[in-house]
């Protein structure tokens, strides 16, 4: 008898999008996992690159860095 009941070792479950908080397939058949879809991955990371490469560029001259020689 033969009771040989192959187990996935990667068992598919339902999880949490963190982009959209919607829900997600965390499975092999996933590959944006945990996220739900390509969009929700790219818009995560774009998020972090634009967070990380977005400099203010309005910046006002400070007039208190003058030549102190002057004074
Ligand atoms: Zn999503």
């Amino acid at each position: 008898m033969s009771d040989l009941t192959a187990s996935p070792p990667f068992k598919p479950r339902p999880v949490r999008c963190p982009a959209c908080t919607g829900n997600s397939l965390y499975s092999p058949a996933n590959p944006y996992r945990p996220f739900c879809s390509a969009r929700c991955k790219g818009v995560d990371l774009g998020a972090w690159a634009s967070e990380e490469f977005k400099l203010p560029d309005d910046t006002p001259p400070d007039e208190t860095f003058g030549d102190p020689r002057l004074q």
